[in-house]
């Protein structure tokens, strides 16, 4: 029985694909007949191309696996046995299975044809970018996209497309262009991210040691949106100029402000250019070490009480080996506030170890267990996810049978 169906879906394929063929060839004929006059840019190589296609979408449709897709696309060709969807459908199905050359040559002979409407072409010609866009053929891609807009300039998806590219290449300036040309299209607004490009072109002067340029797009990324990153690049800047009270103050705002972000704040604030002179090198480094120890003796009650303040304090002590010191700002913040994160109480636990208090770390690490412990439940359902402590074959809530599963990790 089993063989019989195979022989069976085979064979249809098979016979479908001989139909489409034919169609196709017969289209194909007609166009030559007719003499069909070409467009400048893709004269070339484009009826050597057709016949080729024709050969493997029949190779492809008999040898082919992808039998869903292949059949959803016979059906629509049974149902509109117009041709340009075949080919649409075909340079699809081509692409989405990455045979990039194959959906670019269909694409490419439908933009060439000259009895098609020029939205036809148009549509064309954005697949064909999106074919180069996925083969990885960036720049086609961009000039392809390009020539789209230069025909219809109100197109999200195409601008949004060449937005993607040039954030990927990190040419900021284009990336810049088409992301106000988008915000000109669409309907969302883009300030934050243009700002984020603008913050990024920024940077690639700080690291360079163009200070003044760096000054000039962080301005301008400031005016559309105060995005994090555009604030500690501002901080960096004022550590250049060597305004201390400016920098103190800028970073206690900064901190105010996303005190989940402390430990990433001083991360970025270490990053520096590696052309830089010496003397930009140390007096940059000299002012931060100046910042860090103003952020280790805070005395902001409300500031300290977000444990990533605490937890990026801590790290900042462990890093200079103030471990006693650690332990202490740690071992007053835990005990003050009954339910601290599984992450604090690891870091404590690790310092734990590091000062060799054995006794405290037995009873640590017995109570962390403890709670670890009571979180979770001994059962799972493998299907949906359900948890229990009770031994259940049929799952409660998605009524498999048999799922129960007991855990092992985390
Ligand atoms: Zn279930």
């Amino acid at each position: 029985m089993d063989i019989y169906w195979l022989w069976m879906q085979d064979h249809i394929l098979s016979m479908v694909a001989v139909v489409i063929t034919i169609v196709l060839i017969y289209h194909y004929l007609i166009e030559k007949d007719t003499g069909v006059k070409l467009s400048k840019r893709y004269r070339s190589s484009i009826f050597e191309a057709q016949s080729k296609i024709f050969l493997n979408a029949t190779q492809y449709l008999i040898s082919g696996n992808k039998d869903l897709a292949i059949r959803e696309f016979l059906n629509a060709v049974d149902i509109n046995r117009e041709t340009i969807e075949t080919y649409f459908a075909l340079g699809g199905l081509f692409r989405s299975n990455g045979e990039i050359e194959k959906a670019i040559s269909i694409h490419r002979s439908l933009i060439a044809r000259e009895n098609i409407s020029e939205s036809t072409r148009l549509r064309a010609l954005r697949e064909l970018a999106i074919d180069f866009d996925k083969g990885g053929f960036v720049d086609k891609a961009i000039e392809t996209y390009k020539d789209v807009l230069k025909i219809n300039r109100d197109q999200y998806e195409v601008i949004l497309a060449l937005c993607r590219i040039y954030e990927d290449i990190e040419d900021w300036d284009e990336a810049y262009n088409y992301r106000i040309m988008l915000s000109k299209v669409g309907h969302v607004n883009q300030a934050e991210t243009i700002s984020h490009i603008l913050v990024e072109k920024a940077k690639k002067y700080f690291l360079k040691g163009d200070f003044a340029k760096c000054d000039e797009d962080l301005e301008d990324a400031l005016r559309f949106a105060p995005s994090v990153s555009a604030k500690i690049l501002r901080l960096k800047l004022i550590i250049i100029k060597g305004d201390m009270d400016g920098a103190r103050f800028n970073l206690l705002e900064l901190l105010k402000e996303h005190p989940l972000y402390a430990s990433f704040i001083f991360l970025a604030l270490g990053e520096i250019g590696k052309t830089w002179n010496d003397l930009d090198k140390t007096n940059y480094l000299q002012r931060l070490e100046v910042l860090r120890g103003f952020f280790l003796g805070l005395e902001d009650k409300e500031l300290l009480e977000s444990p990533s303040m605490v937890l990026s304090q801590v790290r900042m002590l462990k890093e200079g080996g103030k471990f006693e010191n650690a332990h202490e700002i740690l071992k007053a913040w835990i005990y003050e506030h009954k339910n601290p994160s599984e992450v604090l109480k690891i870091e404590y636990i690790k310092l734990l170890i590091q000062l060799k208090k054995t006794d405290e770390v037995v009873s640590q690490v017995m109570g962390f267990l403890e709670n670890i412990h009571k979180s979770l439940s001994r059962h799972y359902c493998k299907s949906c996810g359900y948890e229990s402590d009770d031994i259940f074959w049929r799952c409660p809530q998605c009524h498999e049978w048999e799922t129960i599963s007991f855990r092992w990790k985390m």
